[in-house]
């Protein structure tokens, strides 16, 4: 059966959501096999096996870490030059594309990225214009190698083999170029990833002010949610733009997804219309985010938001 090959993403010794999604679509197209790049990356291998990876390319290098995208691009480009993949399927993160990028020019292939769907032969689904429009594409030349946007499907366990073939990276010295220096952890805090929860509780310019985004927080800690924002409450400075959803922000498909004083701009719909569930709390009747919205509250949030929290805390 025709290979695919999912690139591992992976952080702090954990294998990344979407990688269980990629290697639940590279089930649909062919045989998916793992490749996992970084300093000290084989304990994960076995993890893989359980989304389904039959094999596991697993190249370690303290070069995949202390240099910027180049030398995971290289060793990528090398392992599709082994293997001659049917796919080659990498994560829409700003990382992955620039990776995929540079290894598909290596393979002389071609590129689709923020892919939402990929069929069974190849064809690609993209959401254009904030996801108004949907584009059908398929790479016609070389190997494809498609990035597919997280949450674009639902990781479905399956077991896989994950027999470990270790691969030797070859990284030239022009791949060096520029070097880590220094990694800083970002604070967290004990709330979920926002691309990978599943309630997601994000606030607008409805709130009015930084200061209000606390309502917004302890809506989301009463239901163990990450916190989102629309692009008016970052741009504004309310909220960090990291935690901004929509078209120039992160997609989001949560099972619950609650948007506060959001008025349902197409580029924050972007973002989070394939939530599974999606609540609207806002004081304009007319607010286009009702036309998404499974259920809609037309009240004034200051009111709601906290009713709401206390009823959750209450029931918990
Ligand atoms: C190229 C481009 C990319 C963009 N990318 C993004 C993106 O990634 N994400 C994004 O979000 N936007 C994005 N935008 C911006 C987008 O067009 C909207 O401007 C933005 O989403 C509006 O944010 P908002 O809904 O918070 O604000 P508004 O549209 O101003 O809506 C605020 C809402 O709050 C309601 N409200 C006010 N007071 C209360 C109250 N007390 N109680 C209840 N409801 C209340 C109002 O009725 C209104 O519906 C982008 C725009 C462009 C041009």
């Amino acid at each position: 059966m025709a290979e695919v090959l999912v690139l591992v993403e992976h952080a702090d010794g954990e294998i990344k959501k979407v990688t269980n999604e990629l290697l639940t679509l590279a089930r649909t197209l062919g045989e998916p096999s793992a490749v996992l790049l970084g300093g000290s990356v084989a304990s994960l291998a076995e993890k893989l096996g359980e989304y389904g990876a039959q094999k596991v390319y697993v190249a370690e290098s303290a070069d995949l870490d202390d240099y910027l995208v180049a030398p995971k691009a290289e060793v990528l480009a090398q392992i599709v030059a082994d293997t001659s993949p049917t796919a080659v399927l990498v994560a829409s993160s700003a990382e992955g594309k620039e990776v995929a990028a540079r290894a598909a020019l290596r393979s002389g292939s071609g590129l689709i990225t923020d892919a939402v769907g990929v069929s069974s032969d190849g064809e690609t689904t993209q959401g254009i214009f904030g996801g108004a429009i949907a584009v059908q594409a398929k790479v016609t030349k070389g190997i494809p190698f498609i990035t597919v946007r997280p949450n674009s499907t639902a990781a479905e366990p399956a077991s896989g083999a994950a027999e470990v073939v270790t691969v030797t990276p070859n990284i030239s010295d022009a791949a060096k170029g520029a070097k880590v220096t220094e990694r800083v952890v970002e604070a967290k805090g004990g709330r979920p990833d926002l691309a990978e929860a599943a309630v997601v509780v994000s606030g607008g310019r409805g709130l009015g002010g930084a200061e209000h985004f606390d309502l917004i927080e302890k809506l989301a800690d009463s239901l163990d949610a990450a916190v989102g924002a629309s692009r008016a409450a970052t741009d504004a400075g309310w909220y960090p733009h990291q935690n901004q959803v929509g078209q120039t922000g992160k997609t989001v498909s949560p099972q619950l997804y609650i948007a506060v004083g959001i008025s349902g701009a197409i580029q924050h719909r972007a973002g989070m219309q394939t939530s599974k569930t999606i609540v609207a709390i806002n004081k304009d009747p007319e607010a286009p985010i009702f036309e998404l919205a499974d259920f809609g509250m037309v009240g004034d949030l200051f009111d709601v938001v906290p009713q709401l929290t206390d009823e959750i805390t209450k029931r918990k």
